[in-house]
């Protein structure tokens, strides 16, 4: 059976100036110990990526953007490449999280063009994916996520390849920042169907290998029984993770 290594990762959205962001990572870093089975990834603003990346040293702390633009170069006011994200240090981005869906109006097909402009970077995706209130409760969850994941990965379905070192992320928006988080079975019924989803549209192979992570409202409380569900291979945190030692406690949640 193949060992899916689970990954915690931080969403530092827009929080942290370069200070505070290095200071964060320090003490991640000086309580970080010696991980074994366990991934950590953080993701600061843009401002504070070069800096983070310098505090992270050989600690083994992967580093991701929020975003990024598909182009290499060009004439796109205030946006940034995946190439000048991969110079300063990023080995992952993460893309279509839903507050750039959302606010930012952010569809579908432009995730798509930024996942394979990623990946031929060599920068992994971590792509989100997820489904509101309203859509849960009128029954739509699968349906909203089939068709997010048909359309932010329509590039690897027409290239009839998903790298398996492509992560996804379920986060269901009513989670984020909300407090209420999904039950472990909630969640395990979603990963379940995504990891279906990867079967049927590329192989058996792949959806063994890809990791899922779970994202909305994980604590150190609630962490432990969500990673017990077998299709959850990790966490993607937002508030938890602008606290060290509360991110800390995620990372060893095995500990728990
Ligand atoms: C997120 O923003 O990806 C997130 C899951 O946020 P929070 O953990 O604060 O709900």
């Amino acid at each position: 059976m193949i060992e899916r290594i689970p990954l915690i990762a931080g969403n530092w959205k827009m929080n942290l100036d370069v200070e505070g962001s290095v200071q964060l990572v320090k003490n991640i870093v000086n309580g970080f110990g010696s991980l074994e089975g366990v991934q950590a990834l953080v993701a600061p603003p843009f401002t504070a990526l070069a800096a983070v990346r310098q505090a992270i040293g050989k600690s083994g702390i992967f580093l991701a953007s929020q975003n990024m633009h598909w182009e290499t170069d060009g004439a796109y006011t205030g946006e940034i490449s995946g190439r000048m994200l991969q110079k300063t240090g990023c080995t992952h981005v993460i893309l279509g999280h839903s507050e750039r869906r959302s606010i930012f109006n952010e569809t579908s097909e432009v995730i798509d063009l930024k996942v394979k402009a990623a990946v031929l970077l060599g920068l992994i995706p971590i792509v989100c994916v997820g489904e509101t209130l309203e859509e849960r409760e009128a029954g739509q969850a699968f349906e909203i996520i089939k068709k997010q994941l048909d359309a932010s990965l329509h590039n690897f379905i027409a290239d009839q390849l998903m790298l398996p070192s492509t992560i996804l992320a379920y986060e269901p928006v009513w989670a984020i920042g909300t407090g209420k988080t999904a039950t472990p079975e909630q969640a395990q019924e979603v990963h379940r169907f995504i990891r279906e989803w990867i079967e049927e549209n590329f192989n058996p192979g792949t959806a063994a290998q890809v990791r899922i992570l779970y994202g909305g409202s994980v604590k150190p409380e609630n962490i432990a029984t969500l990673m017990s569900e077998s299709d959850i291979d990790g966490a993607l945190v937002g508030g938890a993770s602008l606290n060290a030692d509360s991110f800390l406690q995620l990372i060893h949640f095995k500990q728990k």
